[in-house]
């Protein structure tokens, strides 16, 4: 193999799980990073390892949510309606794509990652970065009998077309309380999705970060990347407004939510990635749940992850990656004192907040850009960020090699995550 050395722009979970592939090919590997490495959104979030749900957030549900995000901040999706001039083109791209054909292919397309998702993570887990936190299985769980029917469904033909494992039967009454007694009373039905895996972000990301250290990836925190410079560079602040000048053989930009500034400022054009903020906290319960728990009707989710009990959820569009919403807090501890009975909900920590990155069609940015050999992007990974990390630094490290990129044995077609589309 041709040793290169290879720039990571952003040291979130893809361009971490990127470090990784690279440093196992026996490249030589630069990170650089505006902040510390995992300081975007790859700690704070729900762990959760979804071959059966990597499909995009664009659907006829969620366009209807769109509309009521807009007119009230009670609900988990919520939109500025002051920053809609900026988020505009975003959301006629997103209610495109909401149509049933464009959903429908967008699944199409995700899916082809559901056989490589777990076993790229368990490649990692056996390179000795730690996958613990969480396990195999948890509980899906939905109060409206319509909402449960549909989801259990719906995970059932992704499964038939060999889309993720088929879900458990339905669970209701002593049955679900059997299979998960912290429930709150009431929760009515759910069922479990077997083929899942979830993990701590927190000692995943760590483990990762010390794995890359020891194997001899060089780290330039508080190094904000402006633009590329010509050939396989990119020009980066330091925190004294410095301007330095980082090289290598190949760029990898991988800055998740912040990644179409420094795009356009280079002259690559590139589908809109926007921030779509999510939330999470601990709180402390009388009886921590036995797995995660995901609510599909209350858009949470809660997490015992190493004896702490997290609580995940919202999407805000308001076009402001770094700030926090102070409400939203409220608002998700709302929708899961539903859920998890016997928190003390006033007494939330770790409060936190981290900014998906999202696009209108639901599609990773994953590959090459014309006219720019040097250059390999991989952002825009949406909710899924940590189901695909693991399989996109595979991906990466296939295209800095020239192989044909593949997830579960099978060759991908790139087309649909096309940096330009
Ligand atoms: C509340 C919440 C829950 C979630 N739950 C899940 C889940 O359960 N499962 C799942 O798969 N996904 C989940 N996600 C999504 C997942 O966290 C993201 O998809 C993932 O973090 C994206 O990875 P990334 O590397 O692209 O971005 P990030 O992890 O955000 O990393 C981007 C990095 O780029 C750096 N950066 C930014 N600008 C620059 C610059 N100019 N120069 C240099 N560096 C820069 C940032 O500092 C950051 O370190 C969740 C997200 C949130 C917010």
């Amino acid at each position: 193999m041709n040793t290169q050395h290879i720039v990571v722009i952003g040291g979130g979970l893809i361009g971490l799980s990127a470090a990784h592939a690279l440093l196992r090919d026996g490249h030589r590997v630069t990170i650089v990073d505006r902040g510390r490495l995992g300081g975007g959104a790859a700690t704070g979030n729900a762990g959760e390892l979804t071959p059966q749900q990597v499909a995009p957030l664009a659907s006829a549900n969620t366009a209807r949510d769109i509309v009521r995000g807009v007119f009230t901040r009670n609900s988990y999706l919520s939109i500025a309606p002051l920053r809609m001039p900026l988020l505009a083109g975003f959301g006629i791209g997103f209610l495109r794509a909401s149509l049933h054909s464009r959903a429908a292919r967008g699944a199409a397309a995700l899916a082809q990652f559901s056989d490589g998702i777990l076993p790229a993570l368990r490649r990692m887990g056996d390179d000795g970065i730690d996958i613990s936190g969480g396990g195999e299985g948890y509980l899906m769980t939905c109060s409206d009998e319509p909402g449960l029917r549909a989801a259990h469904d719906a995970y059932r033909s992704r499964a038939a077309r060999g889309w993720g494992e088929a879900p458990g039967p339905i669970l209701r009454d002593d049955r679900l309380r059997d299979a998960e007694p912290a429930l709150h009373p009431s929760v009515t039905g759910g069922f479990m999705l077997p083929g899942e895996f979830s993990l701590d972000p927190v000692t995943f990301v760590a483990s990762l970060v010390e794995s890359l250290a020891a194997r001899g990836a060089r780290f330039l925190e508080h190094h904000a990347a402006i633009r590329l410079g010509s050939g396989a560079s990119v020009v980066c602040r330091d925190a004294n407004g410095v301007e330095h000048l980082v090289r290598g053989d190949r760029l990898v930009v991988a800055a998740g939510a912040w990644t179409t500034p420094i795009l356009r400022r280079s002259g690559v054009r590139s589908a809109a990635i926007v921030s779509g903020k999510g939330y999470s906290f601990t709180v402390p319960v009388d009886r921590m749940p036995a797995q995660l728990v995901h609510a599909s009707d209350r858009h949470c989710v809660a997490i015992p992850m190493h004896g702490r009990l997290r609580i995940v959820g919202m999407m805000e569009f308001d076009g402001r990656p770094d700030r926090i919403s102070t409400d939203r807090f409220e608002v998700l501890a709302r929708a899961a004192a539903g859920l998890i009975g016997g928190a003390d909900w006033g007494r939330r920590t770790d409060e936190w907040a981290g900014a998906r990155p999202m696009t209108a069609d639901g599609m990773p940015l994953l590959g090459g850009v014309a006219g720019r050999p040097e250059l390999i992007v991989a952002s825009g990974h949406n909710m899924h960020g940590l189901s695909l990390g693991p399989v996109t630094g595979e991906v990466v490290a296939d295209l800095v090699a020239g192989r044909a990129p593949k997830s579960g044995g099978r060759e991908l077609d790139l087309a649909p995550f096309a940096v330009r589309r």
